[in-house]
């Protein structure tokens, strides 16, 4: 009797290792942890320890009971015990409402405890069919109180999102992580039944172009206009593209940020950028609407920066100013303010006669590496390029720039140019307590799906058509068609 009940177990356990589809659709793999010490596993009943490479049972869980899983020296322990193989967590059969707990948090599927392989500690993973997993995920995303089409539009964003991206984590043994990196996913917890309804209201329906999933990037708000992903990240494809965004409506449609001059050298030197003091900022002028300025994209979001140092001037990307910065995105405009001045002056902005001190149609080799969101942890930033201010000449110490001698000598082509070259903001000479204040639209990328703009195009979509969500996301993502996967 016994040695069925095993065999059973292992057959259990043999289907649990394909990446199968169920009735309920596609099972993923999500880490909860990966690398920590120790985790209290419970269930809200009985429940069982199964070991991963037979099958047996290793240990049992009374209703609300915890149990200690520690990882010390390589090895997994069970409330002190030494535990050899890696197992699964199961829930007795019973009624469908109840949890496995991991951390006192509640989570849907069985567990699968092991030790990291590319961490230390040990990788506790969840496996859940992906429909269960998106109810964990949308409400992170955005309110499950918008309008259904949004929230149907955000359910198959993600849907599409972890199916393409499903097996990034395959060293670790689990499909997505549950932060930001991959997904936030907060297990059941998170869930709401506005969103859970958006879920299974599109179940397996997915976004497609030329019959394969794409990355269906989204974002909070884009500031008025979405980007090319090429202005954005490396890579170029046909359904990220620039458009029109109506997010006018959104908290970050309008932001600002004042950073002293001094702030401004202190970060960047703090990121290995030493340009001694801060003498100005090239940078093409925001146009809304479409630009067409060489360090800007279509959206106006900064393609690159040059930060004018007394010892050097950096050429930065826009998404490295971002994080250096802290700014909600990289469409944003400067403008100089000197206390005691008169400002206007200081803002004024022109044209840069001395483009080629700076080539800035050729920066992407030199620059940092401009990854997509989640990788750029692993990957090891490249130097920062830097230009010698021996290079410059004198034009862009303080206030030369702007002097009429040097407007006089503008020829008309430079000037018909000019909308197309990074025009400068110069700080004068004597301006210790000058701040930059960065002027931005939006929060996010910028790519694909802009959430408060899906909002918008909710609340004013006509009422009786259930399917509006798909011309939410063919607007987004140009050119795809909204299919279903399973
Ligand atoms: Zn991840």
């Amino acid at each position: 009797m016994r040695n069925k009940f095993s065999l059973v177990l292992v057959m259990v356990f043999l289907l649990s290792l394909l990446p199968s589809y169920t009735l309920a659709g596609p099972l993923v793999r999500i880490g909860i942890f990966n690398g920590k010490d120790s985790v209290a596993v419970g269930g809200q009943r009985a429940f069982s320890l199964v070991d991963a490479t037979d099958g047996s049972i290793i240990a049992r869980g009374q209703h609300n009971e915890k149990l200690r899983i520690e990882y010390r020296d390589g090895q997994l322990y069970i409330n002190n015990r030494l535990q050899k193989t890696p197992f699964f967590v199961r829930l007795d059969p019973g009624e469908e409402s109840e949890f496995l707990t991991v951390e006192g948090r509640r989570y849907r599927g069985e567990l699968e405890i092991r030790p990291s392989v590319t961490k230390k500690g040990l990788t506790v993973i969840e496996i859940l069919p992906l429909e269960e997993y998106l109810y964990g995920v949308i409400p992170w995303e955005i309110s499950p109180a918008w309008p259904v089409e949004a929230v149907k539009a955000q359910a198959v964003a993600a849907r599409t999102y972890a199916l393409y991206n499903a097996g990034k984590h395959a060293k670790d043994g689990f499909d997505l992580c549950n932060t930001t990196e991959c997904q936030v996913y907060g297990g059941r917890e998170a869930e709401d039944p506005r969103g859970n309804w958006g879920v299974d209201a599109t179940r397996g329906m997915v976004a497609t172009y030329k019959n394969k999933l794409i990355p269906t990037y989204f974002h909070s708000s884009s500031g008025g206009y979405t980007e090319n992903i090429e202005n954005v990240w490396s890579g170029k494809n046909d359904y990220i593209r620039a458009v029109p965004d109506f997010d006018q409506h959104s908290p970050y449609f309008h932001w600002e940020l004042t950073l002293s001059k001094d702030e401004i050298g202190k970060r960047l030197a703090g990121a290995g950028y030493k340009i001694g003091s801060l003498q100005g900022i090239k940078l093409s002028p925001l146009k809304s609407g479409v630009n067409e300025a060489v360090d800007r994209g279509v959206s106006g979001r900064v393609k690159t920066i040059v930060f004018l140092g007394s010892e050097q001037n950096v050429i930065l990307t826009g998404n490295d100013a971002r994080r250096l910065f802290q700014l909600n995105s990289t469409l944003f405009d400067v403008e100089l303010s000197e206390p005691g001045k008169d400002n206007k002056a200081a803002q004024t902005l022109v044209p840069d006669n001395k483009q080629t001190t700076v080539n800035l149609t050729k920066p992407a080799k030199e620059s940092p590496a401009q990854t997509p969101r989640g990788t750029e942890k692993k990957k090891k930033r490249k130097r920062p390029a830097t230009t010698a201010n021996t290079e410059q000449g004198p034009t862009f110490v303080a206030g030369s720039a702007i002097s009429p001698a040097a407007a006089a000598k503008r020829d008309s082509t430079q000037n018909q140019a000019s909308s197309l070259t990074p025009g400068v903001h110069v700080l004068s000479q004597d301006s210790p307590n000058a701040v930059i204040i960065f002027a931005g639209h939006g929060s996010g990328h910028g790519l694909g799906l802009s959430q408060w703009g899906a909002k918008a195009m909710a609340e004013q979509g006509p009422k009786d058509d259930h399917t509006y969500y798909q011309q939410i996301l063919k607007h987004y993502y140009q050119g795809v068609d909204i299919t279903k996967w399973y």
